[in-house]
């Protein structure tokens, strides 16, 4: 799944914030948009999927954080549970998309997720065959729709952003490949 698809499922878990608790509504999808690409910054360094993938850690870890933000609910408690709970939300969703193989619409690699528990590799199940497909971009539309439709301002923009950024993935995607073997290896 797109680094973008995780951003807007992290802002689409903060909508019923915009009813419940307006005035946190904001800040938890910000938080949830930052938990949501955060994971995949492993991708610059360490093992990709494992070394910021956390599936069990993050989402263990969000079930206090959500406790503490229902009973004291503040910016920063808001904040951290959101956060934790999207970037819980983006390990798991890793292991429903493609392998971590150099052209993961070949379907050659068995790695969905680290799961560090376990100390084992979930395999990946292809209910998105690959970062970048077009059923990827379908669902990064439909999880943009709170950010586009509840939300305004700073939270409104960043969807938009993380839209554009997603077409244009798409579009080259197959050829990155080709790409990163010619300038990057
Ligand atoms: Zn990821």
């Amino acid at each position: 799944m797109m680094n973008t698809t995780h951003a807007a499922m992290g802002v689409a878990l903060a909508t019923p914030l915009a009813f419940a608790a307006p005035e946190l509504a904001p800040t938890a999808a910000l938080a949830g948009f930052a938990g949501g690409a955060f994971p995949d910054l492993d991708l610059l360094g360490g093992q990709h999927r494992r070394t910021l993938h956390f599936p069990v850690y993050y989402s263990v870890a969000a079930i206090p954080a959500g406790v503490l933000a229902a009973l004291f609910p503040t910016a920063a408690t808001v904040a951290a549970a959101f956060f934790l709970l999207s970037a819980g939300l983006h390990c798991v969703a890793d292991a429903a998309g493609g392998g971590l193989e150099l052209r993961p619409w070949e379907a050659t690699d068995d790695r969905g997720v680290y799961v560090h528990p376990k100390g084992a590799w979930v395999p990946p199940r292809r209910w998105i065959r690959y970062d970048g497909a077009p059923e990827d971009l379908l669902l990064a539309g439909v999880l943009s729709l709170p950010g586009l439709l509840v939300f305004d301002g700073a939270v409104r923009a960043l969807t938009v952003v993380g839209l554009l950024v997603s077409v244009v993935y798409v579009a080259v995607r197959k050829r990155l490949p080709e790409v990163e073997t010619r300038y990057l290896r």
